[in-house]
């Protein structure tokens, strides 16, 4: 490794609060699903930026929206309108659907934080007894970091030794409907809070019958059914929206990551039933809305919602399937391949289990950012834009990162 990246990487150990243990590389630009490190090295891009970069990496549209909008204004604050977050706002409601009002904010924890904020508020309007003040979430899922939404997120290894957690909180078992059935009886539960495809608890998509009977039991006691795609919305299930490959209509939607094609922006999404529940004063962010970010994320809305980027993120998910399935006929690494679209996930057997980390240690040795979702699980979240060379590139990489693990 060259010296520059040394120093950086030791700067980054000093200076950094240490949440992240960042693979040792310095990345400096990226064009489409390539990605170059300040020593010239170029790496395929399987990551995407944690499923951000949904357009790869300075696409022109988003280069040319974001340098012409930085021309003309950064900042307004909502205490004025612009045009750029109003607009998108606009095209977002059209294309989802299900939406009336958009609110938008930085980030998808704060996307999260909003759902939660408005369900609270939508049960205190109406008044019932019992009080429902209970956000229900699944085992696995991951929802954000800020104390809410991390409380929120069922998995205590994020949770722990940040108590006293914020309460109304409860947990059931993803894909155990029964479980929710039980979990909502008092009656007591003003919203349910899911991923249709859990992203960082190992890419696991939820079953029609789970989503739909979802659906049912918020209808049967009166409670939202708020859906964070923040992860596998905008475009990455082959579908604009997640819901609509399950057929169900949720009251609210999250979503954050693509949106911006790597500007910070999030959105929570309000269907007729929480429309009008946060009013004047109830809510609000300085940086929500920002210009920049919402003139660059009309174009990744208008780029991800097209047919053919809908037929491309099916046959390069095909492709990596089928690569996935030679490759495992030469290891007998995995014991599933699952996901939806373009977010695939290989868990790994149990004699590899704790071993993803070792494995994208490897793949950055061949050329190849990859991630991990947990311990055991490898997860493909490209570029949906990605082409048929960059794909066959990075599962060849892939192929000698594994021949290398394997080897030992
Ligand atoms: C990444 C993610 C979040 C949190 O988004 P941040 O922008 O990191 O706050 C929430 N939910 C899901 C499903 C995510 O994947």
């Amino acid at each position: 490794m060259s010296a520059p990246n040394d120093v950086l990487c030791a700067l980054a150990d000093d200076y950094y609060v240490p949440v992240y243990r960042p693979r040792r590389i310095v990345l400096e630009r990226g064009r489409g699903s390539r990605i170059f490190d300040i020593g010239g090295r170029e790496y395929v891009d399987f990551g995407g930026g944690i499923a951000v970069n949904a357009l790869g990496h300075a696409h022109p549209a988003l280069v040319e929206a974001l340098t012409a909008q930085a021309q003309r204004l950064w900042h307004t604050s909502n205490v004025f309108v612009s045009e750029p977050p109003l607009r998108l706002a606009q095209e977002l409601v059209e294309a989802s659907g299900f939406a009336r009002r958009v609110f938008l904010c930085n980030s998808g924890a704060e996307a999260n934080e909003a759902a939660i904020k408005l369900a609270r508020r939508w049960a205190t309007a109406q008044g019932r007894e019992p009080e429902r003040r209970v956000i229900l979430s699944f085992r696995g899922s991951f929802h954000g970091r800020t104390l809410a939404t991390v409380t929120a997120t069922a998995q205590p290894k994020y949770q722990e030794g940040f108590e006293p957690l914020p309460g109304g909180f409860r947990y059931s078992d993803f894909n155990d409907l029964d479980a929710a059935e039980a979990a909502m009886a008092a009656g007591d539960v003003c919203a349910v809070l899911v991923e249709p495809v859990q992203g960082e608890g190992g890419v696991m998509p939820a079953t029609e019958d789970f989503l739909q009977g979802l659906r049912a039991l918020c209808d049967r006691h009166g409670a939202l059914l708020m859906l964070d795609e923040i992860q596998c919305g905008m475009g990455r299930t082959g579908r604009l929206f997640a819901c609509e490959g399950y057929a169900v209509v949720p009251d609210v939607v999250t979503l954050a990551k693509a949106l911006g094609g790597g500007m910070p922006i999030g959105a929570m999404l309000a269907g007729p039933k929480a429309s009008e529940t946060l009013q004047f004063g109830a809510h609000g962010t300085t940086f929500g809305g920002n210009p920049m970010a919402a003139a660059v994320a009309r174009v990744v809305l208008r780029e991800l919602s097209s047919a053919a980027l809908r037929a491309n993120v099916e046959r390069q998910a095909a492709a990596i399937r089928a690569a996935l399935a030679r490759v495992d006929a030469e290891f007998g690494l995995f014991a599933e391949v699952r996901g939806r679209g373009l977010m695939i996930g290989a868990q790994l057997r149990p004699r590899h289990a704790g071993k993803a980390a070792e494995i994208l240690d490897r793949c950055v040795d061949h050329g190849l950012l990859m991630l991990q979702a947990g311990p055991d699980v490898l997860r493909f979240v490209p570029a949906l834009n990605i082409d048929d060379v960059d794909v066959a590139d990075g599962m060849a990489r892939l192929q000698a990162a594994l021949r290398d693990f394997v080897a030992g």
